[in-house]
């Protein structure tokens, strides 16, 4: 039984360095299945998913991590999402059916905003330019340009995997430049053909062999939406009664398809007059104006 859908976290105790691996199979498959993605936008958007996965897992907090890519492309948007409990879910828009290479040729300028949105309190965001030809490259720029921990990631995906590897210098603990050196020029000799076939033990006997790693257990990744009618109530309100009223004027249901899960939720002029005027209940500032 091959180790997939899960993260393992691993440490080089005597060096000050930190990893983690992420492999996942059936919740890739569930987390694309609703988007007629081509093969090169399912690699782009499986190596987001491993991204998020891996940064989410590298901080602690409850709540959702959310990376998101907007560029000026043909393919100008991908969503990742990953949860404090590996709960994932992903999204592209675009030309989601464009086969080409690099992800700058298929997104064009734009950046890569990282958002943080813990439970309890406000969220916070980083930004860095899509500039660099692969995901990967784009997420070491953006720890170098923030000043963090030194930080760098592999990241791999295709039609039926996704799987990436973080390798990190450990707070207050700074690495010595040589272990840090050596350590991520092992972890790049690794090829997309392991990544997306091997177990995270036989991944690291085939990169480390010489170093001493400590490995932790698996942890579960799972594909699960979130959305909720709540959620899809606030984004049709957000609209206004006058958007609303006019595409009631050409149809009796507004249908909302969730795009993450193609969840269907659907809405009469009754449900969305009711939505309305308990918004305008719970927000008597609106009324003053
Ligand atoms: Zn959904």
């Amino acid at each position: 039984m091959k180790e997939q859908d899960c993260l393992r976290r691993f440490l080089f105790e005597e060096l000050g360095v930190r990893g983690e691996w992420v492999r996942l199979q059936s919740s890739w498959q569930e987390a694309k299945q609703y988007q007629q993605l081509s093969v090169c936008v399912q690699e782009k958007l499986g190596q987001a998913m491993a991204a998020v996965v891996l940064l989410s897992a590298s901080i602690k907090f409850e709540g959702a991590m959310i990376l998101q890519a907007q560029g000026q492309g043909q393919l100008n948007t991908l969503i990742a999402q990953a949860t404090h409990d590996r709960k994932i879910r992903a999204l592209a828009r675009g030309d989601t059916q464009m086969e080409a290479g690099s992800l700058t040729k298929m997104m064009g300028a734009g950046r890569l905003v990282i958002t943080v949105k813990p439970e309890q309190g406000e969220p916070y965001q980083g930004i860095v330019a899509l500039e660099e030809d692969k995901l990967a490259d784009v997420i070491t720029k953006y720890f170098t340009q923030s000043e963090q921990l030194k930080t760098r990631v592999w990241l791999f995906a295709n039609e039926t995997h996704v799987a990436g590897l973080f390798i990190q210098e450990l707070p207050a603990q700074e690495s010595y430049k040589v272990d840090w050196e050596r350590i991520t020029a092992l972890a790049g000799t690794v090829t997309k053909e392991e990544m997306l076939t091997l177990d995270c033990n036989e991944m690291l006997f085939r990169l480390f062999n010489e170093e001493k790693v400590r490995v932790f257990e698996p942890e579960a990744v799972t594909f699960e939406c979130g959305c909720s009618p709540k959620k899809i109530e606030t984004a049709l309100v957000s609209l206004g009664k006058k958007e609303l009223d006019s595409i009631f004027l050409e149809r009796d249901i507004i249908d909302v398809d969730c795009e993450f899960c193609g969840k269907k939720y659907s809405f009469d002029q009754v449900d969305v007059e009711n939505l309305l005027s308990a918004q305008t209940i719970s927000n008597p500032l609106k009324t003053k104006h």
